[in-house]
Order: C-alpha cells, then structure tokens, then sequence
C-alpha cells in the first residue's frame, strides 16, 4: 500500500527543492552567487531604480557619511532618467544589472534573458560609459540557465543578499528601523530606492531609515563597501 506513496513524496521532495534553488537568495544549486562580503564590511545595496523622487536624497545622505553603496538599475528606467544614472556613477558608486523590463527570469529561455541583460547593459553604457560586471535577477528568482547567460555575456556573476529588509512593504518607519538592527558585518542587505512598477515610488522610509543607522553602522566600526 505504501509503494506509491514514497515516488509521490519524493516527486514533492524533488519540486520543493527546485523551488527553493529557484525562489531562495541562498540557493547556489543553480550556481554559485554573491552573498556576503568580508567581516567588518556592510555592503548596501539599492534596487529598481534610478527614482528621481528619492536617489537624489539618498546620494546626499551617503555623501554625508562618505560611503559607497550599490544600485542596481533598471534599464528602462535609466533610459527614462540617464542623467540621474550618470550621477550615481559619478559619485562613486557601484552600478549593476537589473535587465531592462524587470520580468521573472525563471521560467525564460537564455536568449531572451540575454536580451534583457544587455539591454540593460547597453542603457547604463550610453548614460554613464561603464558596463556593470554584477547581475541581480528580478525577485532575485533564478533558473538553472541564468549563471551560464550571465557569465557568457562578460559579467562577473550574479550577486544576492544576505539580508532583505522588506523596505516595499507598506509599514511604519519605526519597523524598518528594527528590522535593520538585525544587520551585521559582512552582510550584503537589499535594499529599494525605486519600484520596478512604476518611476516615483516612495522609498523615503528606506532613507529615513537609513539616517538613523549610517552613523550608528560606522560609530560601530563597520566598513561601508560597494560590491
Ligand atoms: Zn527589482
């Protein structure tokens, strides 16, 4: 009676693993991928933009405390708004990949995902005369393709995170600030200054918070680094 109980459970076993390499930032069953940076170092990281309603305050506030951080850009937005994108560059910071429509790579043949990686990379060229070298897949979900597409295209490899702190969610700021002191060294912490639905999102609770930990981060002795 249990003969196809077990195929079945392993059938769900094998399902449930695939989802997790697909869906889980932690995954490396697909290949290996960046998640952390050496002790002592904090890398923040900024998705879905360039915004203009808030980069611009967030490159003030890092320009502040004098630190580095990493965008990765959406192409289409970067066409949208190519000076924004220049200063990011010309302040210092890391620019990475982020395709150019933000849609769910995981169920997409390489060549369209080459096609929206560089897209990407094209867009972020013309505004600012660099190609990015790191990759992050939308909703960080990945498929066992997207390593080799990314690694053929020329780029480093795929960078994660190790925290998340959910700053999309519509909450109050003191919320994220608790969420944040979960933050520690040699993590790499996503982070949104846009939406990939629409340009002029308000990510200003990401800043604010931001503004209570930057001095509390560096008084600490953390190391701020770009990837
Ligand atoms: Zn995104």
């Amino acid at each position: 009676m249990t003969s196809w109980r077990t195929p079945l459970g392993l059938a769900g076993a094998g399902a449930g693993l695939l989802a997790w390499a697909a869906y889980h930032p932690a995954s490396q069953l697909f290949g290996p991928t960046r998640r952390r940076v050496e002790p002592g170092e904090l890398a923040l990281t900024f998705d879905d933009g360039p915004n203009p309603a808030v980069t611009p305050r967030l490159l003030d506030l890092l320009a502040r405390y004098n630190v580095g951080a990493s965008f990765f850009l959406v192409g289409r937005f970067v066409d949208a708004h190519p000076d924004l994108a220049a200063e990011i560059a010309q302040r210092g910071h890391t620019i990475g990949n982020h395709t150019t429509t933000h849609p769910s790579l995981v169920w997409q043949p390489p060549a369209r995902i080459a096609g929206e990686i560089t897209a990407c990379q094209d867009s972020i060229e013309r505004a600012t005369g660099g190609r990015p070298v790191w990759f992050r897949p939308p909703f960080g979900y990945r498929g066992p393709q997207l390593n080799g597409v990314v690694r053929q295209l020329g780029l480093s490899g795929v960078a994660m995170w190790s925290k998340t702190e959910y700053d999309w969610r519509d909450e109050p700021r003191e919320r994220l600030v608790r969420r944040l002191g979960h933050v520690a060294g040699g993590d790499i912490v996503l982070l949104h200054d846009g939406s990939y639905r629409e340009q002029g999102a308000d990510r200003h609770r990401t800043v604010d918070a931001l503004e209570h930990w930057l001095p509390r981060w560096i008084d600490g002795g953390l190391r701020l680094v770009t990837l």
